[in-house]
């Protein structure tokens, strides 16, 4: 293993990583620069996040459920009206473009509850390019309708048998492919993890949701929310939500899953009750037990539940530019109806997390304040997890 001290936020970050995939890292970061700094690459970006996924997306004052808590307007960027249904797709478009750019013709991923894989089998239908998805058999069967939407699109999906048979292993997996096939082979990475410059990369593709938000917050109300709220899995549509606000005088919370309760040891809270390690090649907060040993997590929406962080956010938690909050799955499920009821929209389980906080947070403000959430999906995925923990 060898250690590139590149990509650093405060100490977070870097790229623990086979030395075979060294060239592949610095080639992928030489190629962003020069592809975000290239007209001709971003407004093929823009023409496809505008044309294909549905942005920019709105933001829908949530008023009878800022009524309910009668404090602060609650207002909702609502990336559940994405195509595909989450934030996700902004950033697999922008990586398979990439991989388009740099002649690669075959596209790799790793996927949990299936969402990250869907966006990439989707944006490489879009495009033309080959997919192979890993997924631990387990997941396969848990999310048996996104291993058939990836099937529909046209991705291989293949089942990794080795330890838990979840996400972790997943991920060895599709590190494994890569290094084997690393010269005409992309990862898309779904989040903001992952060695440099995988967490910058996905910052740049995520950002557009935080950029939207504040011109359309200025827009509608001449100034901006005091308060951002976002939910923290990886830490992607968090850090494309805050990126954009990071130089403003404005609150910004991320949520963890708090799962059982943060003392139940059932939790996906790394910033919370985690300590710095490395995980998926970066440094950052990490979910381990006394010996280092990874600890198991546990949260009822799956797109939280994972024992590392971006290490963006680790640094911002410990600058204190950024408060970590986390709501627990009973926080999160009254947070989930309650949106479905008070507005109409039936949020993903991950989003709730961030909408209990986000209520929380408004309830004692002057009701001319503002407190903006990141709606980062829609919650069809979710219903049957929903009608399981509590029968309507
Ligand atoms: C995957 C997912 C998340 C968590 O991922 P981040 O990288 O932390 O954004 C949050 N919300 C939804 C709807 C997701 O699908």
């Amino acid at each position: 293993m060898s250690t590139a001290v590149s990509g650093r936020f405060g100490g977070y970050g870097g790229a623990y990583v086979p030395e075979t995939l060294v060239p592949a890292l610095e080639e992928l970061e030489a190629e962003m620069e020069g592809a975000f700094a290239d007209p001709a690459f971003t407004s093929e970006l823009d023409r496809w996040l505008a044309e294909f996924a549905g942005r920019p997306t709105p933001v829908t004052h949530a008023r009878r459920l800022s009524d309910a808590y009668s404090g602060a307007q609650i207002w909702l960027k609502r990336e559940d009206l994405l195509h595909t249904g989450a934030h996700k797709l902004n950033n697999a478009i922008g990586q398979v473009l990439l991989a388009q750019r740099m002649g690669k013709r075959r596209i790799i991923a790793e996927t949990g509850a299936g969402q990250h894989g869907v966006a990439t089998a989707t944006a490489c239908a879009a495009l033309g390019l080959e997919c192979v998805v890993y997924m631990g058999r387990e997941d396969m069967r848990r999310q048996a309708l996104n291993v058939y939407k990836m099937a529909l699109l046209g991705a291989d999906v293949v089942p990794v048998d080795s330890g838990s048979a979840t996400l972790k292993d997943a991920t060895n997996e599709a590190i494994r492919d890569w290094v084997a096939h690393v010269r005409g082979t992309h990862y898309v990475i779904g989040s903001a993890v992952g060695p440099h410059p995988y967490p910058s990369l996905v910052r740049r593709l995520q950002r557009v949701i935080g950029d939207e938000a504040r011109a359309q917050m200025l827009t509608r109300l001449r100034r901006l929310p005091s308060t951002v709220v976002a939910c923290v899995g990886g830490g992607s549509n968090a850090i494309g939500m805050f990126a954009a606000f990071l130089d403003d005088e404005v609150r910004l919370v991320g949520v963890e899953a708090a799962g059982r309760g943060l003392d139940s040891g059932e939790h996906a809270a790394p910033l919370s009750r985690g300590r710095p390690g490395v995980l998926h090649g970066s440094l950052s907060y990490l979910m381990q037990d006394a010996g280092g040993q990874v600890l198991a997590t546990h949260s009822i929406s799956a797109g939280l539940d994972y024992p590392g962080v971006g290490p963006e956010h680790s640094a911002l938690r410990d600058s204190g530019r950024v408060e970590y909050l986390a709501a627990s799955d009973t926080d999160a499920l009254a947070a989930f109806h309650q949106l479905c009821t008070l507005e109409g929209i039936i949020p993903a389980l991950e989003s709730s997390h961030a909408l209990h906080v986000a209520a929380a947070l408004a309830l004692n403000r002057p009701a001319d304040d503002a407190v903006l959430v990141c709606l980062s999906g829609r919650g069809d995925k979710d219903i049957d997890t929903v009608r399981e923990y509590d029968p309507a």
